[in-house]
């Protein structure tokens, strides 16, 4: 099992559905950087185009033109463990009774393996590796259950598709020539949907890719929401009728999202910067400055520095344009790959006593790289603020995290963590200082990556093997996530 950080962008009643989409991915790139593929259906056909890269390099005005329609999905994807190839690049299309149907999937199921036996026992064929074709074969099961085209009704084809599917799932489906937006009942993963100014519709991951294509906010998909966008506009109906409980990812809005998204009726940066606030009053630090890790922790360290009074400075600057690979220098360079993505602004760090701040500490590699810069720059005292609370335990809904053992957190305690990373100070946010700082009720956020509190009992089980996290500093073959 493997998991995947991605996004995904819809548009369904707009002539120009492929050029829309591929400017929602564009905005939506930071959800991963792996492939990107955009699928489009005219009313007779449909048109897909995917490849590995970032959607810069994969779409052309040349491939646009080849996917006409007034209907497209999208998405870009970033996988772990190997399971990179073209083939598990989305969204995926197949054809079944029902015509093409087509898929994008932000998430990961739980039980997508067993779930997966049992379709292959029963005869199935799986092309990809993906759990996305689980789900793709389950639909199509339902659908000749329910009587084929005549009399199926999307609606009910879903709703029996999914009864059986455990864990996070935000999909966008092209099916009978509607666009299909669903998020599993737990909601783990962000989706929201606009109307466009130039008519029709889109679904977002995140509401900054609604701004580029100018469509205004309608609303979030709610959990266990499905949203049917078919020519007559959207028409919403549930999975199951039964609420249940929800476990929205807390890490979207500690690193994942983008912050100028709306997530939950509020902004990313307001959330991070109240973090940052909470982190202020509770880890205070004595100290001339506050810098941020750019970029995921600007907002955090503006609130530190608002609430603390300490001026808010850049100490370090980071290059955006590092791309895929790199050469590396023939002697070994210390921190290398820390050093090619980060430099410290030496004139603001010399002789001060520097707070830094960051979103959250994984591994605590970078973290490590990033002080002995700031050290050799000439800061005098660095006290690192952390505004969320220690990683613990793996994710395994979505976020690519480490296994356990590679989290530093879950064997080290706080004092033997500033040792390793080389700090005067290390403060965390407490779970407390967090669960304020987001919009209530706080039981409905899934929080396990802190406290392992799992919302389904087979992630737990699935031990801590799950994952091969490379973090931002993570080199040639390592993959950009911001
Ligand atoms: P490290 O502690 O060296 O593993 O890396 C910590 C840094 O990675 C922090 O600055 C975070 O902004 C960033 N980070 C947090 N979660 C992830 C993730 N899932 N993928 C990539 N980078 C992440």
């Amino acid at each position: 099992m493997f998991h995947d950080e991605c996004g995904i962008f819809g548009v369904s009643g707009n002539v120009d559905a492929a050029r829309l989409t591929y400017l929602g991915l564009y905005s939506l790139q930071h959800r991963g950087q792996e492939s990107a593929g955009i699928v489009t259906w005219d009313g007779e056909t449909a048109f897909q185009h995917r490849a590995m890269g970032l959607v810069s390099g994969v779409f052309s005005e040349e491939v646009l033109d080849r996917l006409p329609g007034s209907v497209a999905i999208g998405h870009v994807r970033y996988s772990t463990t190997g399971q990179s190839q073209l083939v598990n690049a989305q969204p995926l299309l197949v054809r079944f009774q029902g015509g093409p149907l087509a898929a994008a999937h932000n998430g990961n199921l739980v039980d997508s393996s067993s779930l997966r036996a049992g379709l292959e026992a029963g005869g199935s064929i799986f092309r990809t590796t993906t759990d996305t074709e689980t789900i793709l074969h389950l639909i199509a099961d339902a659908y000749s259950r329910r009587g084929g085209r005549t009399t199926a009704d999307i609606t009910d084809v879903l709703t029996e598709a999914l009864a059986g599917v455990r864990g996070a799932y935000s999909i966008l489906f092209m099916i009978d020539g509607c666009l299909v937006a669903v998020r599993d009942p737990r909601g783990y993963r962000p989706l929201c949907f606009g109307r466009l100014e130039s008519g029709g519709w889109a679904v977002a991951s995140e509401s900054c890719a609604l701004d580029i294509v100018g469509a205004a906010y309608e609303r979030e998909i709610e959990p266990g929401e499905i949203l049917v966008i078919g020519p007559e506009g959207p028409k919403s109906s549930r999975l199951n009728g039964e609420e249940g409980p929800k476990s929205f990812c807390i890490f979207e809005y500690i690193y994942f999202s983008r912050p100028d998204s709306i997530i939950r009726g509020v902004s990313v940066d307001g959330v991070r910067m109240a973090l940052g606030r909470a982190l202020a009053r509770e880890c205070p630090a004595d100290a001339d400055i506050v810098i941020s890790v750019p970029d995921s922790s600007n907002s955090a360290a503006m609130g530190f520095s608002e609430q603390s009074g300490i001026p808010h400075a850049i100490g370090l600057i980071r290059n955006h344009y590092i791309g895929r690979t790199f050469i590396h220098p023939r002697q070994s360079l210390r921190d290398f790959r820390v050093r090619i993505k980060y430099n410290a602004v030496r004139d603001t760090l010399a002789g001060q006593r520097v707070v830094v701040v960051d979103d959250s500490i994984v591994r605590g590699t970078t973290s490590r790289q990033l002080m002995g810069m700031l050290r050799r720059a000439g800061a005098k005292e660095v006290h690192l603020r952390v505004a969320s609370p220690p990683i613990r335990f793996p994710c395994f809904y979505g976020i690519d995290t480490p296994t356990r053992e590679e989290l530093i957190a879950s064997s080290s305690s706080v004092s033997e963590i500033a040792e390793f990373i080389g700090v005067d100070s290390l403060g965390y946010l407490s779970h407390e200082g967090l669960l304020a700082s987001v919009p209530p009720p706080i039981e409905t956020y899934c929080v396990a990556c802190f406290d392992g509190s799992y919302p389904h009992e087979e992630a737990h089980l699935a031990g801590s093997e799950v994952g091969t996290f490379q973090n931002k500093d993570a080199g040639p073959t390592g993959r950009e996530t911001r």
